[in-house]
Protein backbone atom coordinates (compact mmCIF):
# COMPACT_ATOMS: atom_id res chain seq x y z
CA UNK A 1 0.00 0.00 0.00
CA UNK A 2 1.29 3.18 -0.73
CA UNK A 3 1.43 6.52 1.90
CA UNK A 4 -1.81 6.22 3.82
CA UNK A 5 -0.96 8.40 6.52
CA UNK A 6 -3.99 10.84 5.26
CA UNK A 7 -6.07 8.38 6.75
CA UNK A 8 -5.14 9.84 9.66
CA UNK A 9 -6.57 13.25 8.57
CA UNK A 10 -10.04 14.54 10.18
CA UNK A 11 -11.92 14.29 7.66
CA UNK A 12 -12.08 10.39 8.34
CA UNK A 13 -14.21 7.89 10.65
CA UNK A 14 -11.84 4.85 11.84
CA UNK A 15 -14.50 3.16 10.11
CA UNK A 16 -13.36 4.80 6.99
CA UNK A 17 -9.11 4.00 7.50
CA UNK A 18 -10.57 0.46 8.21
CA UNK A 19 -12.40 -0.05 4.75
CA UNK A 20 -9.83 1.89 2.66
CA UNK A 21 -7.22 -0.59 4.14
CA UNK A 22 -9.50 -4.06 3.58
CA UNK A 23 -10.06 -2.90 0.28
CA UNK A 24 -6.40 -2.45 -0.50
CA UNK A 25 -5.40 -5.99 0.45
CA UNK A 26 -8.27 -7.46 -1.28
CA UNK A 27 -7.32 -5.40 -4.11
CA UNK A 28 -4.11 -6.84 -4.45
CA UNK A 29 -5.12 -10.11 -3.97
CA UNK A 30 -7.60 -10.02 -6.16
CA UNK A 31 -7.47 -7.51 -9.39
CA UNK A 32 -3.91 -8.14 -9.98
CA UNK A 33 -4.49 -10.31 -13.07
CA UNK A 34 -5.12 -8.86 -16.41
CA UNK A 35 -8.96 -8.13 -18.14
CA UNK A 36 -8.38 -10.12 -20.82
CA UNK A 37 -9.14 -8.30 -23.90
CA UNK A 38 -12.83 -8.84 -23.71
CA UNK A 39 -14.13 -5.41 -22.14
CA UNK A 40 -17.67 -6.48 -21.73
CA UNK A 41 -16.95 -9.81 -20.34
CA UNK A 42 -14.35 -8.07 -18.24
CA UNK A 43 -16.83 -5.64 -16.10
CA UNK A 44 -19.52 -8.03 -15.79
CA UNK A 45 -16.56 -10.07 -13.80
CA UNK A 46 -15.51 -6.82 -12.19
CA UNK A 47 -19.22 -6.28 -10.81
CA UNK A 48 -20.25 -9.65 -10.24
CA UNK A 49 -16.68 -9.72 -8.01
CA UNK A 50 -16.88 -6.49 -6.55
CA UNK A 51 -20.71 -7.53 -5.42
CA UNK A 52 -19.65 -11.03 -3.90
CA UNK A 53 -17.05 -9.03 -1.99
CA UNK A 54 -19.47 -6.68 -0.73
CA UNK A 55 -18.01 -3.70 -1.69
CA UNK A 56 -20.72 -2.69 -4.10
CA UNK A 57 -22.59 -2.64 -0.76
CA UNK A 58 -21.00 1.38 -0.25
CA UNK A 59 -22.21 2.50 -4.00
CA UNK A 60 -25.62 2.24 -2.89
CA UNK A 61 -27.52 4.30 -0.37
CA UNK A 62 -30.18 2.75 2.54
CA UNK A 63 -29.50 -0.18 4.31
CA UNK A 64 -32.87 -1.21 3.86
CA UNK A 65 -32.24 -1.24 -0.03
CA UNK A 66 -28.59 -3.28 0.30
CA UNK A 67 -26.20 -0.42 0.98
CA UNK A 68 -24.11 -0.26 3.72
CA UNK A 69 -25.11 2.51 5.35
CA UNK A 70 -28.56 4.20 6.00
CA UNK A 71 -27.40 7.13 3.24
CA UNK A 72 -24.89 7.19 0.31
CA UNK A 73 -21.46 7.72 2.32
CA UNK A 74 -19.21 10.27 0.05
CA UNK A 75 -15.95 9.46 2.11
CA UNK A 76 -16.29 5.47 1.86
CA UNK A 77 -17.29 5.92 -1.94
CA UNK A 78 -13.90 8.34 -2.47
CA UNK A 79 -12.19 5.89 -0.65
CA UNK A 80 -13.21 2.90 -2.70
CA UNK A 81 -12.64 4.88 -5.93
CA UNK A 82 -9.35 6.09 -4.88
CA UNK A 83 -8.28 2.75 -3.72
CA UNK A 84 -9.23 0.49 -6.80
CA UNK A 85 -7.79 3.18 -9.32
CA UNK A 86 -4.71 2.74 -7.60
CA UNK A 87 -5.13 -0.70 -8.60
CA UNK A 88 -7.04 -1.29 -11.61
CA UNK A 89 -8.73 1.33 -13.58
CA UNK A 90 -11.69 -1.14 -15.01
CA UNK A 91 -12.32 -1.94 -11.17
CA UNK A 92 -12.87 1.61 -10.30
CA UNK A 93 -15.07 2.00 -13.77
CA UNK A 94 -17.27 -1.28 -12.65
CA UNK A 95 -17.84 0.50 -8.87
CA UNK A 96 -18.53 4.02 -10.01
CA UNK A 97 -21.01 3.03 -12.35
CA UNK A 98 -23.25 1.34 -10.37
CA UNK A 99 -23.11 4.12 -8.12
CA UNK A 100 -23.60 6.88 -10.51
CA UNK A 101 -26.43 4.64 -11.68
CA UNK A 102 -28.10 4.06 -9.05
CA UNK A 103 -27.50 7.08 -7.46
CA UNK A 104 -30.94 8.61 -8.67
CA UNK A 105 -32.84 6.14 -7.54
CA UNK A 106 -31.18 5.90 -3.91
CA UNK A 107 -31.73 9.87 -3.83
CA UNK A 108 -34.89 10.71 -5.28
CA UNK A 109 -36.68 7.34 -5.99
CA UNK A 110 -39.75 6.03 -4.47
CA UNK A 111 -39.55 3.22 -1.71
CA UNK A 112 -40.76 0.46 -5.03
CA UNK A 113 -37.90 1.37 -6.76
CA UNK A 114 -35.19 1.43 -4.48
CA UNK A 115 -36.30 -2.14 -3.47
CA UNK A 116 -36.56 -3.20 -6.99
CA UNK A 117 -33.26 -1.74 -7.86
CA UNK A 118 -31.04 -0.72 -5.62
CA UNK A 119 -30.15 -4.29 -3.99
CA UNK A 120 -29.83 -6.17 -7.11
CA UNK A 121 -26.70 -2.89 -7.83
CA UNK A 122 -25.68 -3.78 -4.47
CA UNK A 123 -24.90 -7.35 -4.90
CA UNK A 124 -23.87 -6.96 -8.47
CA UNK A 125 -27.02 -8.90 -10.18
CA UNK A 126 -27.68 -5.53 -12.34
CA UNK A 127 -25.43 -3.59 -13.77
CA UNK A 128 -27.08 0.00 -14.02
CA UNK A 129 -25.67 3.36 -16.21
CA UNK A 130 -26.48 6.78 -15.88
CA UNK A 131 -27.61 8.25 -19.29
CA UNK A 132 -27.45 12.15 -19.67
CA UNK A 133 -25.56 13.54 -22.53
CA UNK A 134 -26.79 14.01 -26.04
CA UNK A 135 -24.61 14.49 -29.69
CA UNK A 136 -25.94 18.00 -29.07
CA UNK A 137 -26.14 18.31 -25.24
CA UNK A 138 -23.05 17.60 -23.70
CA UNK A 139 -21.09 20.55 -21.69
CA UNK A 140 -24.76 22.11 -21.88
CA UNK A 141 -26.92 19.83 -20.57
CA UNK A 142 -30.28 21.76 -20.38
CA UNK A 143 -30.05 21.49 -24.65
CA UNK A 144 -31.11 18.18 -24.06
CA UNK A 145 -33.52 17.01 -27.11
CA UNK A 146 -34.50 13.68 -26.13
CA UNK A 147 -38.27 14.15 -25.05
CA UNK A 148 -40.82 12.30 -22.85
CA UNK A 149 -44.05 12.80 -23.95
CA UNK A 150 -46.80 11.70 -21.25
CA UNK A 151 -49.85 9.08 -22.52
CA UNK A 152 -51.93 7.85 -20.29
CA UNK A 153 -50.31 5.95 -17.64
CA UNK A 154 -46.99 5.95 -19.34
CA UNK A 155 -43.96 8.02 -20.75
CA UNK A 156 -42.94 7.78 -24.75
CA UNK A 157 -39.48 8.26 -24.98
CA UNK A 158 -37.97 9.50 -28.31
CA UNK A 159 -34.62 10.37 -29.25
CA UNK A 160 -30.77 9.62 -28.64
CA UNK A 161 -28.46 9.41 -25.68
CA UNK A 162 -24.79 9.00 -26.29
CA UNK A 163 -21.59 8.72 -24.54
CA UNK A 164 -23.25 5.99 -22.46
CA UNK A 165 -20.93 3.96 -19.99
CA UNK A 166 -21.93 0.24 -19.42
CA UNK A 167 -24.64 0.97 -22.60
CA UNK A 168 -25.09 -2.18 -24.19
CA UNK A 169 -24.10 -4.17 -21.23
CA UNK A 170 -26.56 -2.32 -18.36
CA UNK A 171 -29.26 -3.94 -16.99
CA UNK A 172 -31.31 -0.83 -17.05
CA UNK A 173 -30.25 2.97 -17.41
CA UNK A 174 -31.89 5.97 -15.66
CA UNK A 175 -32.24 8.51 -18.43
CA UNK A 176 -32.92 11.89 -18.56
CA UNK A 177 -35.56 13.63 -20.87
CA UNK A 178 -37.91 16.71 -21.57
CA UNK A 179 -40.99 16.22 -19.91
CA UNK A 180 -42.32 19.70 -21.17
CA UNK A 181 -43.35 20.99 -17.66
CA UNK A 182 -41.30 24.00 -18.74
CA UNK A 183 -38.64 25.21 -20.75
CA UNK A 184 -34.81 24.48 -20.60
CA UNK A 185 -33.99 23.11 -17.17
CA UNK A 186 -37.30 23.00 -15.22
CA UNK A 187 -39.00 20.89 -18.28
CA UNK A 188 -37.26 17.39 -17.69
CA UNK A 189 -37.45 14.50 -15.57
CA UNK A 190 -35.34 11.12 -15.04
CA UNK A 191 -36.73 7.69 -15.96
CA UNK A 192 -35.68 3.93 -15.18
CA UNK A 193 -35.85 2.47 -18.72
CA UNK A 194 -35.09 -1.49 -18.53
CA UNK A 195 -32.63 -2.69 -21.04
CA UNK A 196 -34.99 -4.75 -23.52
CA UNK A 197 -37.94 -2.06 -23.30
CA UNK A 198 -39.25 -2.05 -26.86
CA UNK A 199 -38.25 0.96 -28.38
CA UNK A 200 -34.72 1.21 -26.31
CA UNK A 201 -31.83 0.53 -28.56
CA UNK A 202 -27.82 0.43 -28.53
CA UNK A 203 -27.62 2.37 -32.30
CA UNK A 204 -23.73 2.57 -31.55
CA UNK A 205 -20.53 0.96 -29.62
CA UNK A 206 -18.27 2.94 -29.27
CA UNK A 207 -14.34 2.21 -29.00
CA UNK A 208 -12.55 4.25 -26.21
CA UNK A 209 -8.60 4.52 -25.49
CA UNK A 210 -8.91 3.45 -22.08
CA UNK A 211 -11.37 0.23 -23.08
CA UNK A 212 -14.70 0.45 -21.10
CA UNK A 213 -18.47 -0.57 -22.43
CA UNK A 214 -19.72 2.92 -24.09
CA UNK A 215 -22.46 3.22 -26.45
CA UNK A 216 -25.13 5.73 -28.20
CA UNK A 217 -28.76 4.56 -27.51
CA UNK A 218 -32.12 5.02 -29.35
CA UNK A 219 -35.22 5.71 -28.34
CA UNK A 220 -38.16 5.25 -30.69
CA UNK A 221 -41.35 4.78 -29.28
CA UNK A 222 -40.09 3.39 -26.15
CA UNK A 223 -43.27 3.32 -23.20
CA UNK A 224 -42.30 3.40 -20.03
CA UNK A 225 -44.74 3.26 -16.68
CA UNK A 226 -45.11 6.57 -15.23
CA UNK A 227 -43.98 4.40 -12.08
CA UNK A 228 -40.62 4.76 -13.56
CA UNK A 229 -40.06 8.19 -12.90
CA UNK A 230 -37.55 9.40 -10.22
CA UNK A 231 -38.57 11.96 -8.43
CA UNK A 232 -41.73 14.74 -9.65
CA UNK A 233 -42.18 15.51 -13.07
CA UNK A 234 -39.71 18.49 -14.19
CA UNK A 235 -37.16 17.48 -11.28
CA UNK A 236 -34.87 16.12 -13.73
CA UNK A 237 -32.16 18.22 -14.09
CA UNK A 238 -32.29 18.93 -10.16
CA UNK A 239 -31.79 15.00 -9.84
CA UNK A 240 -29.33 14.81 -12.53
CA UNK A 241 -27.41 17.74 -10.60
CA UNK A 242 -27.47 16.10 -6.88
CA UNK A 243 -26.42 12.97 -7.90
CA UNK A 244 -23.80 14.49 -9.70
CA UNK A 245 -22.49 16.64 -6.75
CA UNK A 246 -21.74 12.91 -5.05
CA UNK A 247 -20.43 11.55 -8.06
CA UNK A 248 -18.34 14.37 -9.37
CA UNK A 249 -16.40 13.83 -6.08
CA UNK A 250 -15.67 10.72 -6.67
CA UNK A 251 -14.32 11.75 -10.16
CA UNK A 252 -11.58 13.71 -8.14
CA UNK A 253 -10.76 10.51 -5.88
CA UNK A 254 -10.35 8.52 -8.89
CA UNK A 255 -8.04 10.54 -10.48
CA UNK A 256 -5.91 10.36 -6.92
CA UNK A 257 -5.94 6.91 -7.13
CA UNK A 258 -4.23 6.96 -10.43
CA UNK A 259 -2.01 9.56 -9.37
CA UNK A 260 -0.81 7.63 -6.25
CA UNK A 261 -0.11 4.80 -8.18
CA UNK A 262 1.57 6.83 -10.76
CA UNK A 263 3.98 8.30 -7.94
CA UNK A 264 4.27 4.79 -6.34
CA UNK A 265 5.58 3.81 -10.23
CA UNK A 266 7.97 6.72 -10.75
CA UNK A 267 9.51 6.29 -7.03
CA UNK A 268 10.51 2.91 -7.70
CA UNK A 269 11.92 3.68 -10.99
CA UNK A 270 13.82 6.53 -9.78
CA UNK A 271 15.51 4.68 -7.01
CA UNK A 272 16.43 2.03 -9.41
CA UNK A 273 17.42 3.38 -12.75
CA UNK A 274 21.25 3.94 -13.33
CA UNK A 275 22.61 6.47 -15.37
CA UNK A 276 25.41 8.72 -15.90
CA UNK A 277 27.20 6.29 -12.45
CA UNK A 278 24.20 7.33 -10.38
CA UNK A 279 20.48 6.47 -10.12
CA UNK A 280 17.74 8.72 -11.56
CA UNK A 281 16.63 9.84 -7.51
CA UNK A 282 19.87 10.96 -7.34
CA UNK A 283 19.64 14.13 -9.42
CA UNK A 284 18.19 17.68 -8.08
CA UNK A 285 15.69 17.63 -11.30
CA UNK A 286 14.40 14.50 -10.93
CA UNK A 287 13.58 15.12 -6.90
CA UNK A 288 12.15 18.37 -7.95
CA UNK A 289 9.33 16.48 -10.13
CA UNK A 290 9.11 14.12 -7.32
CA UNK A 291 8.26 16.61 -4.85
CA UNK A 292 5.89 18.87 -7.49
CA UNK A 293 3.50 15.16 -7.92
CA UNK A 294 3.73 14.29 -4.19
CA UNK A 295 2.52 18.56 -3.63
CA UNK A 296 -0.29 18.15 -5.89
CA UNK A 297 -1.43 14.82 -4.95
CA UNK A 298 -1.91 16.24 -1.13
CA UNK A 299 -3.10 19.35 -2.54
CA UNK A 300 -5.75 17.44 -4.68
CA UNK A 301 -6.42 15.11 -1.88
CA UNK A 302 -7.22 17.85 0.79
CA UNK A 303 -10.27 19.37 -1.69
CA UNK A 304 -11.06 15.89 -2.68
CA UNK A 305 -11.91 14.78 1.12
CA UNK A 306 -13.01 18.21 1.97
CA UNK A 307 -15.87 18.20 -0.37
CA UNK A 308 -16.60 14.36 0.43
CA UNK A 309 -16.97 15.13 4.64
CA UNK A 310 -18.57 18.38 3.85
CA UNK A 311 -21.40 16.10 1.60
CA UNK A 312 -21.67 13.65 4.63
CA UNK A 313 -22.27 16.66 6.28
CA UNK A 314 -25.55 17.70 4.63
CA UNK A 315 -23.80 20.89 3.39
CA UNK A 316 -24.63 22.11 -0.32
CA UNK A 317 -21.33 21.26 -2.36
CA UNK A 318 -21.33 22.50 -5.42
CA UNK A 319 -18.36 24.45 -5.43
CA UNK A 320 -16.44 21.79 -3.23
CA UNK A 321 -16.69 18.84 -5.07
CA UNK A 322 -16.24 21.31 -8.77
CA UNK A 323 -12.73 22.29 -7.30
CA UNK A 324 -11.80 18.92 -5.76
CA UNK A 325 -12.81 17.33 -9.21
CA UNK A 326 -10.92 20.31 -11.77
CA UNK A 327 -7.62 20.24 -9.78
CA UNK A 328 -7.42 16.25 -9.00
CA UNK A 329 -8.11 15.22 -12.62
CA UNK A 330 -6.04 18.58 -13.39
CA UNK A 331 -3.03 17.44 -11.45
CA UNK A 332 -3.67 13.99 -12.64
CA UNK A 333 -2.93 14.55 -15.51
CA UNK A 334 0.17 16.50 -14.97
CA UNK A 335 1.44 13.92 -12.16
CA UNK A 336 0.73 11.21 -14.73
CA UNK A 337 3.11 13.24 -17.70
CA UNK A 338 5.64 13.34 -15.45
CA UNK A 339 5.79 9.55 -14.16
CA UNK A 340 5.91 8.86 -18.35
CA UNK A 341 8.51 11.34 -18.92
CA UNK A 342 10.60 10.01 -16.07
CA UNK A 343 10.60 6.32 -17.50
CA UNK A 344 11.90 7.03 -20.67
CA UNK A 345 10.92 4.49 -23.71
CA UNK A 346 9.47 2.49 -20.91
CA UNK A 347 6.91 5.20 -20.44
CA UNK A 348 5.33 4.59 -23.45
CA UNK A 349 5.04 0.96 -24.11
CA UNK A 350 1.78 -0.48 -24.22
CA UNK A 351 0.61 -2.35 -20.98
CA UNK A 352 3.48 -0.34 -18.79
CA UNK A 353 1.54 0.82 -15.72
CA UNK A 354 1.83 4.30 -16.31
CA UNK A 355 1.66 4.30 -19.82
CA UNK A 356 -2.44 2.33 -19.06
CA UNK A 357 -2.51 5.27 -16.26
CA UNK A 358 -1.71 7.64 -18.50
CA UNK A 359 -4.91 6.62 -21.15
CA UNK A 360 -7.08 6.04 -18.51
CA UNK A 361 -6.53 9.92 -16.79
CA UNK A 362 -7.69 11.68 -19.85
CA UNK A 363 -11.44 11.41 -20.23
CA UNK A 364 -11.97 12.16 -16.52
CA UNK A 365 -10.66 16.09 -17.45
CA UNK A 366 -13.78 15.41 -19.78
CA UNK A 367 -17.17 13.85 -18.09
CA UNK A 368 -18.86 14.56 -15.04
CA UNK A 369 -18.53 18.20 -16.40
CA UNK A 370 -15.11 19.41 -17.92
CA UNK A 371 -12.61 21.53 -16.98
CA UNK A 372 -13.89 24.53 -17.89
CA UNK A 373 -17.34 23.91 -16.79
CA UNK A 374 -16.03 23.00 -13.28
CA UNK A 375 -14.30 26.50 -13.36
CA UNK A 376 -17.82 28.63 -14.89
CA UNK A 377 -19.31 26.37 -11.35
CA UNK A 378 -17.13 27.90 -9.20
CA UNK A 379 -16.75 31.37 -10.43
CA UNK A 380 -20.68 31.68 -10.90
CA UNK A 381 -21.19 30.19 -6.76
CA UNK A 382 -18.58 33.09 -6.05
CA UNK A 383 -20.12 35.68 -8.07
CA UNK A 384 -23.46 34.83 -6.63
CA UNK A 385 -22.70 35.43 -3.16
CA UNK A 386 -23.35 38.93 -1.78
CA UNK A 387 -21.24 41.34 -2.03
CA UNK A 388 -18.89 41.98 1.04
C1 LIG B 1 -15.25 8.11 -21.27
C2 LIG B 1 -16.53 8.88 -21.16
C3 LIG B 1 -17.60 8.35 -20.45
C4 LIG B 1 -18.80 9.04 -20.37
N1 LIG B 1 -19.87 8.47 -19.71
C5 LIG B 1 -21.05 9.13 -19.69
C6 LIG B 1 -22.20 8.51 -19.07
O1 LIG B 1 -22.13 7.40 -18.51
N2 LIG B 1 -23.38 9.17 -19.10
C7 LIG B 1 -23.52 10.39 -19.70
O2 LIG B 1 -24.62 10.94 -19.68
N3 LIG B 1 -22.45 11.01 -20.30
C8 LIG B 1 -21.23 10.40 -20.30
N4 LIG B 1 -20.14 10.99 -20.91
C9 LIG B 1 -20.33 12.26 -21.59
C10 LIG B 1 -19.67 13.44 -20.89
O3 LIG B 1 -20.35 13.78 -19.71
C11 LIG B 1 -19.58 14.57 -21.90
O4 LIG B 1 -18.61 14.18 -22.86
C12 LIG B 1 -19.19 15.90 -21.28
O5 LIG B 1 -20.26 16.41 -20.53
C13 LIG B 1 -18.79 16.92 -22.35
O6 LIG B 1 -19.76 17.00 -23.34
P1 LIG B 1 -19.34 16.89 -24.89
O7 LIG B 1 -18.49 15.68 -25.07
O8 LIG B 1 -20.56 17.02 -25.71
O9 LIG B 1 -18.41 18.14 -25.13
P2 LIG B 1 -18.88 19.66 -25.44
O10 LIG B 1 -20.03 20.03 -24.60
O11 LIG B 1 -19.00 19.76 -26.92
O12 LIG B 1 -17.61 20.42 -24.94
C14 LIG B 1 -16.35 20.30 -25.63
C15 LIG B 1 -15.30 21.02 -24.83
O13 LIG B 1 -15.61 22.41 -24.77
C16 LIG B 1 -15.08 22.95 -23.59
N5 LIG B 1 -16.13 23.73 -22.95
C17 LIG B 1 -17.33 23.30 -22.48
N6 LIG B 1 -18.04 24.33 -21.99
C18 LIG B 1 -17.27 25.44 -22.15
C19 LIG B 1 -17.44 26.81 -21.87
N7 LIG B 1 -18.57 27.26 -21.31
N8 LIG B 1 -16.44 27.68 -22.19
C20 LIG B 1 -15.31 27.24 -22.78
N9 LIG B 1 -15.09 25.94 -23.06
C21 LIG B 1 -16.05 25.06 -22.77
C22 LIG B 1 -14.57 21.79 -22.73
O14 LIG B 1 -13.16 21.70 -22.85
C23 LIG B 1 -15.20 20.59 -23.36
O15 LIG B 1 -14.42 19.43 -23.22
C24 LIG B 1 -18.93 10.31 -20.98
C25 LIG B 1 -17.83 10.86 -21.67
C26 LIG B 1 -16.64 10.16 -21.77
C27 LIG B 1 -15.49 10.77 -22.50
Amino acid sequence: MSDTSYLDWPFFEPHHAALARELDAWAAANLAAAHGPDVDAACRQLVLQLGQAGWLRHAVGGTDAGGAHDAIDTRGICLIRETLARHAGLADFAFAMQGLGSGAIALFGSAAQQRHYLPRVADGSAIAAFALSEPDAGSDVAAMACAARRDGDAYVLDGEKTWISNGGIADFYVVFARSGEAEGARGISAFIVDAGTPGCTVAERIALMAPHPLARLRFDGCRVPATQRIGAGGQGFKVAMATLDVFRTSVAAAALGFARRALDEALAHARSRRMFGKTLADFQLTQARLADMATRIDAAALLTYRAAWERDRGARVTRAAAMAKLTATESAQAVLDAAVQMFGALGVVSGQPVETLYREIRALRIYEGASEVQQLIIARELLNRPAP
